[in-house]
C-alpha cells in the first residue's frame, strides 16, 4: 500500500516537471497559446529539438547544460523551473491525498502551474499578465467547489486583493510613491483562492516576512545607500501560498490555540 503511495507521488513528480518543459515555453514565448503549437527549439541557433532533448532536468544534466547543436550554454532556469513544477505537483499530490479528491488535486495542480508562472514571469519582468492569475483563481474557485469549501476560497480570493491594495494605498500616504504594482493585486487574489480564509493571512505574513528578509539581504550585498530598492513582490507572494499550504493549518491551530490558552 505504501509504495503504491510512492509510485503515485513520483508520477505526480514526473508529470510536474514535464509541465514545467511547458511553463518554460510559455515564458520564452511570452504566450500561453505557445503550448499548442509545439516545437521547441534552442533560442540560440533556432535547433529543433528532439525528444531526447525535451526530457526535464535529465537532458540539461546529460548534454552538460548546452545545446547538442551550437554547444551554446542553456539558462539554468529550465530545468530549476522544470524541477519546482515537480515539486509542486507533490504538493498537489499531498492535497489529494489529504482531501481524497483527485480532481480538485488536478485543480490544485494547474493553479500551482500557473503560480510557478506568475512568480517566474514577475521576477524577470516585474509585471504579470492578469490572465495568468485569472487562470489560477478559476482553478483554485473550481477546486473549493468540488470540496465544499467554494465560500473559504472566494474570501480568500477578496481579502489577499483587498489586503494588497490596503497596504498599497497606505504606502503611497507615507511614502507618497507606488509601494505595489496592479500584478500584486492579481497574485494576491489567486493565491487567496487556493489557500482559502483563513490560511490567505498566513500566506500574506510568509510573503511579508521572506520579502522583508531578502531585501534586507540584498541590501547588505549591495552595501551601497540611497538606491532605490526595487523587488518584485510576486515570487513572495508564491513561496508564501506554498508556505500556506504546507503550514498554514498548523500554524493557525497553533495561534489560535496560544490566543485561548
Ligand atoms: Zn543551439
Amino acid at each position: 500500500m505504501l509504495s503504491y503511495e510512492i509510485l503515485l507521488a513520483g508520477f505526480w513528480f514526473l508529470f510536474g516537471c514535464i509541465f514545467g518543459s511547458f511553463a518554460n515555453v510559455v515564458q520564452l514565448r511570452g504566450n500561453w497559446r505557445a503550448i499548442a503549437t509545439g516545437n521547441s527549439e534552442c533560442p540560440s541557433c533556432g535547433h529543433q529539438l528532439r525528444w531526447y532533448e525535451l526530457i526535464p532536468i535529465l537532458s540539461f544534466v546529460f548534454q552538460g547544460a548546452r545545446c547538442r547543436s551550437c554547444k551554446k550554454a542553456i539558462s539554468w532556469q529550465y530545468p530549476l523551473g522544470e524541477l519546482i513544477m515537480g515539486l509542486f505537483f507533490l504538493l498537489a499530490w499531498r492535497d489529494g491525498m489529504i482531501t481524497g479528491s483527485w480532481l480538485a488535486a488536478g485543480c490544485t495542480a494547474f493553479a500551482l502551474f500557473w503560480w510557478q508562472i506568475i512568480a517566474a514571469e514577475d521576477s524577470k519582468t516585474y509585471t504579470v499578465e492578469p490572465l495568468y492569475c485569472v487562470f489560477a483563481a478559476v482553478l483554485s474557485l473550481v477546486r473549493g467547489l468540488l470540496l465544499g469549501t467554494g465560500f473559504a476560497a472566494f474570501q480568500g480570493l477578496i481579502f489577499g486583493m483587498v489586503m494588497i491594495i490596503v497596504v498599497r494605498v497606505a504606502w503611497w500616504l507615507f511614502r507618497r510613491e507606488e509601494g505595489m504594482g496592479d500584478g500584486d493585486i492579481w497574485i494576491a487574489a489567486a493565491i487567496g483562492a487556493l489557500v482559502g480564509w483563513p490560511q490567505v493571512l498566513v500566506a500574506l505574513w510568509f510573503a511579508v516576512m521572506l520579502g522583508a528578509v531578502w531585501g534586507v539581504a540584498v541590501l547588505m550585498m549591495k552595501r551601497r545607500g540611497g538606491e532605490r530598492l526595487m523587488l518584485p513582490f510576486g515570487p513572495f507572494l508564491v513561496a508564501g501560498g506554498c508556505g500556506a499550504v504546507l503550514f498554514g493549518d498548523t500554524l493557525l491551530t497553533w495561534y489560535l490555540g496560544t490566543l485561548y490558552l
